[in-house]
């Protein structure tokens, strides 16, 4: 057995092991990463980077097929399956390239192995083959990973988002299983394809958790798109026959059998806490999340957990925060927790669906009906946006902001082609407790979508320009 000592074992190479890498460096903390497949995890191999890219092949193609709205002359001859996936492939290869370069510049030594958390001379460690790396401080950082539905073993058609990701060919039908954020992005690229897509979920909504208008005006917008939609819908059983796959659904005791070419399961990603030695270290879980104090720090001295498997939104962007937050407090800085409430969240689909803060219900359920204020200006007045969704079958989108009356913003929902780009703006206002009588006189930039934004400020704080 070799012991490697260092200031920091950090196991898990993805969004907030890496970060946390990173930042720990840049504090003058020797670094350990461990990771058993490449550094950049999920997101960057398997999840939001290629899915991204999927996202925008789909809008290629819409942008294509709508040309003729915008005055130009094209139409589409089809989708390169193949051409598409070497293209996703190369945005990850060079972003991984990148990624590789800047740990090892920073002088992070990145160890790939399959590692297991232990203890070693008092001090957490961990354990890859018969190396033990030992350190003042271990960070957990595993991830999640797909959640299968018990009984439907993944194949060749029966797919999670991973498998479908790297798959060349472009499904002629599919069912998506579940209608959260990856069911949604999925359903929305392949239906641009040329796919019949049906999303079978179990609750009444998709994207459950959004702002009941994002989740009303998303479903109408797929609808108008073509994509079918079973909610409140249970799952019977999935049979992967010769012929294609047989998704069995029943709802309000109605059943019925949906046929597909592939069946996507996107029914949540389940934290990788087992087998890690992660209670034997005295780490307690609660259904398999790691339980933390608010600065992160586990129930076993000198263990840290960040990301994923840390209970609420499973998000990279999150992840790279709670890495830098964890490099900071293991080099004696004080950094504040992080609210959960104030971290962007976007759906990458057509339309996109973007918020911060509270829906309109929790700030209710919070302060009450009446301390709260809400306003929603819909994109249908705004230059920019019915420019940038030419020939879109799909509604225009809105901007709502929620605020406490007389008090500041806590919420801010979008929904609309591209409208992700603007959620910086309504988290500066939700994490800066801004009023919008502060943001109202500021200038939006005309014409953009931001303009919606700055007209519902405007109207929250009593003086709409071009709403009633
Ligand atoms: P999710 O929890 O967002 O959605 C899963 C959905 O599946 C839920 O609506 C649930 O009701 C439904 N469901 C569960 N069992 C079902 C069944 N048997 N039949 C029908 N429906 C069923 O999970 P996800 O979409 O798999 O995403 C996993 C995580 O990854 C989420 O935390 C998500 O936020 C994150 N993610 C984020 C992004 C992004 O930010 N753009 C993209 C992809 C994934």
């Amino acid at each position: 057995m070799t012991v490697h000592t260092s200031d920091v074992v950090v196991l898990g190479g993805g969004s907030g092991g890496y970060a946390t890498a990173l930042r720990a460096r840049e504090l003058d903390l020797s670094v350990t990463l461990i990771e058993r497949d490449r550094v950049g995890g999920t997101c960057l191999h398997r999840g939001c980077v290629p899915t991204k890219a999927l996202l925008h092949t789909a809008e290629v193609a819409d942008t294509v097929r709508h040309a003729a709205a915008a005055g130009v002359a094209a139409s589409l001859e089809g989708v390169d399956g193949p051409a598409a996936l070497a293209w996703r492939q190369k945005i990850v290869d060079g972003k991984f390239r990148g990624l590789t370069s800047l740990l090892a510049a920073r002088g992070v030594q990145v160890v790939t192995g399959s590692g297991s958390l232990t203890r070693h001379d008092g001090v957490p460690a961990v354990r890859v083959g018969d190396d033990l790396y030992a350190g003042r401080h271990v960070v957990l950082a595993t991830g999640a990973s797909t959640r299968a539905l018990p009984g439907v073993e993944f194949s060749a058609r029966v797919l999670d988002a991973e498998r479908a990701l790297s798959r060349a060919e472009i499904p002629e039908r599919a069912v998506v299983i579940g209608g959260g954020v990856i069911g949604v992005e999925f359903a929305s690229a392949w239906r641009s394809l040329g796919t019949e897509v049906t999303i079978v979920e179990a609750q009444d909504t998709l994207i459950a958790g959004e702002e009941a208008a994002s989740q009303s005006a998303l479903a109408k917008a797929f609808t108008r798109r073509g994509i079918d939609l079973r909610l409140g819908a249970r799952v019977a059983g999935v049979v992967d026959g010769d012929g294609g796959v047989v998704v069995s659904v029943e709802r309000e005791g109605v059943g019925e059998d949906l046929s597909a070419d592939v069946v996507l399961v996107a029914v949540g990603r389940a934290p990788s806490t087992a087998g890690l030695g992660f209670e034997e270290a005295g780490i307690s879980l609660t259904r398999g999340f790691v339980d933390v104090d608010p600065e992160l720090r586990t129930g076993a001295e000198g263990v840290w957990a960040v990301g994923d498997i840390v209970a609420g939104p499973q998000l990279a962007h999150r992840g790279f925060r709670h890495g830098i937050a964890v490099a900071e407090r293991i080099a004696g800085r004080r950094t504040a927790p992080l609210d959960d409430a104030l971290v962007p969240r976007v759906t990458y689909s057509s339309p996109e669906v973007a918020s911060v803060g509270l829906t309109e219900r929790a700030a209710i359920e919070i302060h009450g009906a009446d301390a709260i204020a809400s306003t929603e200006v819909s994109l249908a007045g705004n230059a920019k946006s019915e420019i940038v969704a030419a020939g879109s079958p799909a509604r225009p989108g809105f901007a709502k902001v929620v605020r406490l009356a007389g008090g500041p913003v806590l919420g801010v929902h979008l929904v609309g082609e591209r409208v992700g780009e603007l959620i910086t703006e309504g988290q500066l206002a939700v994490a800066w407790e801004a009023h919008p009588e502060d943001i109202a006189p500021l200038v939006h930039a005309h014409p953009t979508q931001s303009e919606a934004l700055g007209e519902a400020f405007l109207a929250l704080a009593g003086s709409p320009l071009h709403t009633m």
